[in-house]
């Protein structure tokens, strides 16, 4: 196991930011912490680091407990969301101020900063100063200098959250690659669902300082464990169990609520088996994918997402008469803290 968290809890003062989380990260592979803000994803992070000490519960690194160990004795990469390059330092100096602290010989230190700046694409631009970058190219520095000491572990937080849109995303896909490059085991903390389903082999998704699942990305969305995790991962209507769009076809619950994925929700333009009927009450075209705000017969509101395809097919208007019911719905026993 490349990390092991068992049971660490953390208080701020009274406040409960981590609560006793127990998880396991494979050697080598890239895991998201993904949760709302306040969740306790950076206090986690930090505490992996070193940079907080817990007040209970065990950290290991490589097989080793490094819960007592040193910042430095853990021998970790970090980057963080506004990573201060040094701003005296060209690229180049910024990559091997590590290893020349370490005293490295200094040809192995001008080949491996060569090399590294080859890996996060910025060869050719070792004699910038980081003010003459852009801030998706300071990122791939600071991600250069975090790797240039061979951490056994690489901790990013929400590194490229002070970016825009564009360029984060055209950092994912770069880093994902990366990661298939260099096979660190990497911890990487985000609150965008998105950022984290496109980039991790695996997803832990915190809330209020607890673990509320851990699984692949596919896993978390088909099988959510918690009404939380189904409505943090992705668009849900969330209806009461009575609506009538779940009677008659084997979806009713015993549990209040109901959780139906607008992509599940089936149009048709005549009664079809067990569907209700509903008014197209507000369409909006987003491209690709249409959304479509369905009001019931019961007066529950339904939004829809629809292909671009299907909704020719339908051919859809704004207060048209339609059919609807639920390809898939969930419902969750109540969520009892313990
Ligand atoms: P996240 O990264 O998920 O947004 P954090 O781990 O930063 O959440 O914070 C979790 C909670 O702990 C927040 O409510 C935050 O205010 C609190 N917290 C974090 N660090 C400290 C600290 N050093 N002192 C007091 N409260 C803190
Ligand atoms: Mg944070």
């Amino acid at each position: 196991m490349g990390i092991v968290v068992e049971n660490v809890s953390k208080q701020f003062g009274s406040f409960q930011a981590v609560d006793r989380v127990s998880l396991e990260i494979k050697s080598g592979s890239l895991v998201a912490l993904l949760g709302p803000s306040g969740s306790g994803k950076s206090t986690l992070l930090r505490l992996i680091a070193g940079l907080e000490m817990p007040d209970s519960g065990k950290i290991i690194l490589t097989g080793k407990d490094a819960t007592n160990q040193s910042v430095q004795e853990r021998n970790i990469g970090f980057v963080f969301q506004h990573y201060a390059l040094f701003k005296h330092m060209t690229v180049r100096q910024n990559v091997a101020f590590g290893m020349e602290i370490r005293k490295l010989p200094r040809a192995k230190v001008k080949a491996r900063v060569e090399q590294l700046l080859e890996l996060v694409q910025l060869s050719g631009l070792g004699d910038r100063y980081p003010s003459q970058l852009s801030g998706g190219q300071r990122q791939r520095v600071a991600l250069a200098r975090a790797l240039a000491a061979e951490p056994n572990v690489l901790l990013l937080d929400e590194p490229f959250g002070a970016l825009d849109a564009k360029v984060r995303k055209d950092l994912r896909a770069w880093l994902r690659r990366l990661h298939d490059e260099v096979h660190v085991t990497t911890v990487f903390v985000t609150h965008d669902q998105e950022e984290a389903m496109e980039v991790s082999d695996e997803i832990v998704v915190m809330n209020k300082g607890r673990v509320e699942q851990v699984g692949t990305p596919a896993e978390i969305y088909d099988h959510p464990a918690t009404a939380f995790v189904m409505s943090f991962i992705g668009p849900v209507n969330v209806l009461p169990s009575t609506s009538n769009i779940f009677q008659n076809n084997g979806f009713d619950s015993a549990h209040p609520e109901m959780f139906l994925r607008p992509q599940d929700v089936i149009i048709e333009t005549s009664p079809n088996g067990t569907t209700v009927a509903a008014r197209v009450s507000r369409l909006i075209h987003l491209g690709w994918e249409i959304q479509a705000e369905l009001t019931l017969d019961d007066g529950q509101v339904v939004t829809a997402h629809l292909t671009r395809d299907r909704f020719d097919e339908l051919n859809l208007e704004p207060q048209q008469k339609v059919y609807v019911k639920p390809k898939d719905a969930k419902s969750f026993p109540l969520y009892y803290s313990i």
